[in-house]
């Protein structure tokens, strides 16, 4: 089940209707829809020209003072496995065996991963905190200063982007690609994109991008698929896609649709009104009186992140049952599945969804 579905039949189910979407976004401080910023940037990830060297991997552990992982660099293995990005890899290089309809040898063909930056993210709209922001520059900033780490940002995301701190005991963070935002401010370009040997990634304003894009392919139509990912998919995203083969075959999930996924998940929100109710007493009163309050505050904050909990969980399996009578028990099971892998931490630290999840993006 694709993440658009998943939000749609929990929609289309009546638990947000019948919780009042309306009163929760009021609740909430209103759905968040960025308008269309024109001179925003973005970067253009050309596959035909990736060869798969991580160099761009390696060079946003640099800029970004991430740990450096446990295998190398230099080893080009890793890409054979379809990771996932996490609190600790902002970006990951995955390579996809792609059959020769000739009978020759398979082709390698690479593509990146990172936040896509989507243009009306539906990490901001699920984000009840509103830790993230869509800025005029493009990037989808994250302050954590007030994350309760439901993780909502992280199921709401189409491409499984975000990653949790897990291994943080106190206070741990949603995690995930930030565009170089400091070095933009420096008018540098973002680390990834300086240490590509092969100008695979091209950073510009994302209006100009979508010419470069044009431009290739109507000039190269027997090298490239005439498609351009991320001009229109899912509301349009800063961080665009060019291939030479179909994107479902580099696991790119073709079932988005271009309308933004904000307002499937600002929906999606309506079954936690428990949090949204809980929220003026857990930050704007207790939580930000005093320093020396924190103990207390922090035993507040997880006793109501508990009952919200309990009571989320107890509104969805009123969903998933609801589900089960309107559209049949193989969509309840879909449902159940979804948000069991939603919930869970990743097993191997790489990934926090299911391997299916993973090959679709
Ligand atoms: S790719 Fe995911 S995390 Fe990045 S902006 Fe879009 S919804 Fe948010
Ligand atoms: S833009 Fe910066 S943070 Fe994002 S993937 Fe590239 S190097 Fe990493
Ligand atoms: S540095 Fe460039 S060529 Fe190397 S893997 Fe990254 S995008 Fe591809």
């Amino acid at each position: 089940m694709n993440r658009r579905k998943f939000l749609t039949i929990l929609g289309s189910a009546g638990v947000v209707s019948a919780l009042g979407t309306a009163q929760v976004a009021k609740a909430s401080g209103g759905t968040t829809t960025y308008p269309y910023y024109e001179n925003s940037y973005g970067v253009l990830h050309d596959t035909t020209r990736c060869i798969g060297c991580r160099r761009c991997e390696k060079a946003c552990q640099q800029v970004n003072n991430l740990p450096m992982p446990a295998k190398p660099f230099n080893d080009l293995e890793v890409t054979a496995t379809k990771r996932r990005t996490t609190a600790d890899a902002w970006t990951v290089v995955n390579r996809y065996m792609i059959k020769n309809p000739e009978g020759g040898k398979d082709k390698p063909v690479f593509r990146k991963l990172q936040c896509y930056h989507c243009n009306d993210p539906a990490c901001a709209s699920a984000c009840f905190a509103k830790c993230f922001k869509k800025e005029p520059s493009g990037v989808v900033s994250y302050d954590g200063s007030q994350c309760v780490g439901c993780r909502y940002c992280m199921v709401a995301c189409p491409f499984y982007v975000p990653g949790f701190q897990y291994e943080e005991a106190w206070d741990p963070l949603v995690l995930k690609c930030t565009f170089c935002s400091p070095r933009l401010q420096k008018g540098q370009l973002p680390g990834c994109v300086e240490a590509c040997p092969m100008g695979a990634l091209t950073f510009g304003k994302r209006s100009d991008l979508i010419k470069i894009a044009r431009k290739r392919m109507d000039k190269e139509p027997a090298k490239y698929v005439d498609y351009l990912y991320g001009e229109y998919d899912a509301g349009g995203t800063a961080w665009m896609t060019l291939s030479g083969v179909p994107h479902a075959e580099l696991g790119m999930d073709m079932n988005l649709g271009n309308r933004p996924m904000g307002e499937l998940t600002a929906g999606a929100l309506g079954a936690v009104p428990m949090i949204i109710a809980f929220w003026p007493v857990l930050f704007g009163g207790v939580y930000g009186i005093t320093k020396c309050k924190e103990r207390l505050v922090k035993k507040e904050q997880e006793k109501a992140i508990a009952a919200a909990q309990a009571q989320t969980k107890q509104a969805l399996e009123a969903a998933v049952e609801n589900i089960e009578k309107t559209q049949g028990v193989e969509a309840a099971i879909q449902v159940r599945q979804a948000l069991k892998t939603a919930q869970q931490p990743p097993s191997d630290g790489s990934c926090c969804c299911s391997s299916k999840h993973g090959e679709g993006v």
